[in-house]
């Protein structure tokens, strides 16, 4: 449950949002998040969501997916669900948003989802990047830019991720200098793409379905990347359908292969793995990178 001081922060916050005095404020607790604490809250008017965690621990955290949440409501492209604000009370940083009340799919929900990620997909940047660094699950992300995909990939998602899995003692001297070697092909295995604004983190659970039947995106780590990242995402723990990969390569095509690449876009989200979990997740690194 939230404390009484976000809970007055967010009173004060809704007051002004709405232009009415809130005065009283039911909260209600939501699961299924990986990292957060999560509520429903209800006004006299309203329904809204609310995240919130150590703000030591995670400075910034909700900061930045607000901004991210903001790039993705500004493409136009899917439902995302509005930032109310965010802010600290005590040791707590919260994220206040729009309760999105769960729609019943339309039809062809996965067709629309496929044609609305490539759309997505088509937002472009002149760098691979972003302007600010963000999070990945609790893990911080960096966003420094570069011309290349190849560099990006290699310096700002694959190296940290391997450093601190190494500073941790979660893998051998021997993988890193597999990775070291891998590194050398990145830029024959990877076609060249436009930067291509991504959710970032798009697994099953990071999508949920709008009132109005379209997929809405939730918990994004944006920034423009190469797209097969976005791709290979959804298919590490399944759970998208075929008919949102067919729409996606009506609307957008594919390069030649892109399944052979789908493994290797996927050595990032599983060292995240590694880090953030350890255990099991080496093996799937491992038995990817030594195929190769
Ligand atoms: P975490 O950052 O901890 O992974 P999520 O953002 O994934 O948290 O949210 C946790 C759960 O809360 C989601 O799985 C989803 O069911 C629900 N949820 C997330 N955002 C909203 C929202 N705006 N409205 C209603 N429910 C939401």
């Amino acid at each position: 449950m939230i404390s009484e001081n976000i809970k007055n922060k967010t009173i004060e916050m809704l007051s002004t949002y709405t232009g009415e005095q809130i005065t009283h404020l039911e909260s209600q607790s939501v699961g299924g998040g990986d990292i957060n604490a999560a509520c429903k809250l209800k006004t006299k008017t309203g329904v809204y969501f609310i995240k919130y965690n150590n703000a030591v621990k995670y400075p910034a955290m909700f900061v930045v997916e607000a901004m991210g949440l903001k790039l993705l409501k500004e493409a136009d492209e899917l439902f995302i669900p509005e930032v109310i604000g965010y802010g600290e009370a005590e040791n707590d940083s919260f994220l206040l948003m729009e309760f999105i009340e769960q729609g019943i799919r339309i039809t062809d929900f996965w067709q629309d989802f496929g044609n609305r990620l490539a759309h997505l997909h088509k937002h472009t940047a002149t760098y691979f990047g972003l302007d600010n660094d963000n999070y990945i699950g609790s893990l911080h992300q960096s966003n420094i830019k570069h011309d290349t995909w190849t560099a990006f990939f290699i310096n700002e998602r694959m190296l940290p991720q391997i450093k601190l899995a190494r500073n941790k003692g979660a893998i051998s001297k021997k993988l890193v200098d597999t990775f070291e070697n891998f590194f050398k092909y990145i830029d024959e295995i990877f076609p060249v793409e436009n930067p291509a604004m991504l959710h970032g983190d798009l697994w099953n659970g990071n999508y949920m379905v709008s009132p109005d039947g379209t997929a809405t995106l939730i918990d994004p780590a944006v920034y423009y990347g190469h797209r097969e990242m976005d791709i290979a995402m959804t298919q590490l723990f399944g759970g998208f359908s075929k008919e949102f990969y067919e729409s996606y390569n009506e609307h957008y095509p594919m390069q030649a292969d892109w399944r052979k690449r789908m493994d290797y876009c996927n050595l990032y989200p599983l060292m995240v793995h590694v880090n953030l979990f350890g255990g099991g997740y080496i093996n799937s690194v491992e038995s990817i990178i030594n195929k190769f």
